[in-house]
């Protein structure tokens, strides 16, 4: 594994460990910490400070299960850190386990074109997570984006106009990033794609093929 170099924000660690964020943001989430020390060391000091504020408030009440889903999410990652270290190179992250499959030959890939392919992961509607397979060299349509876009890289590599995310890195893009990400040469890139609005494309084909692409 290659050193990790961009991290989770304060705002989405919290927010995880809070339990307020919508499914496909928690798996983006909870795999990048699967593959991060570093995340999964602040995300325990969060935990630590959000028990003692439940503590104090022994009239809380879990309406939905969020929090023990979330929980349990975080559970399969930090809590075996080992078998983290022991996968093979094409293995998911174990958060993904029950969306996409263990391995990446498990992915059922969908082609958009031009190479591309990608798999929608079956998450509550209200973000969608998709993992995406951009051959080496490929580019992605230059885009801006409507919400927030997080991209963690799973295998490979891409640059767009901001810096280069080799695997666990993960971009943090929103209304104010315009961008073209491009695999590097030496490998295919495999991405996991969560975001919570439509992007916007600037040329017509990518265009017209949004709502068939679901992007
Ligand atoms: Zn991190
Ligand atoms: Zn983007």
């Amino acid at each position: 594994m290659t050193q990790i170099k961009h991290h989770l924000n304060d705002q989405l660690l919290m927010a995880y460990s809070a339990g307020t964020l919508p499914e496909a943001f928690n798996l983006i989430i909870a795999a990048h910490i699967s593959m991060c020390d570093e995340c999964r060391a602040r995300m325990h000091s969060f935990d630590a400070v959000g028990g003692a504020v439940l503590e104090e408030t022994s009239e809380v009440q879990m309406s939905d299960g969020s929090l023990e889903a979330t929980l349990a999410l975080i559970g399969k990652g930090p809590k075996d850190p080992i078998k983290v270290l022991e996968k093979t190179s094409s293995s998911l992250p174990q958060p993904l386990w029950d969306y996409a499959g263990r391995d990446l030959a498990d992915v059922r890939w969908r082609s958009v074109g031009m190479g591309v392919k990608q798999s929608i992961l079956k998450t509550s509607k209200d973000a969608t997570a998709r993992l995406l397979y951009i051959p080496a060299g490929s580019a992605m349509p230059d885009h801006g984006h409507n919400g927030l876009e997080l991209t963690l890289v799973l295998q490979g590599a891409f640059e767009d106009e901001d810096d280069y995310f080799g695997a666990g890195d993960l971009e943090i893009a929103d209304q104010h990033v315009h961008h073209t990400p491009v695999a590097t040469i030496d490998q295919d890139c495999i991405c996991l794609a969560v975001t919570d609005a439509k992007l916007k494309f600037s040329s017509l084909v990518p265009r017209i093929a949004q709502p068939f692409l679901r992007i």
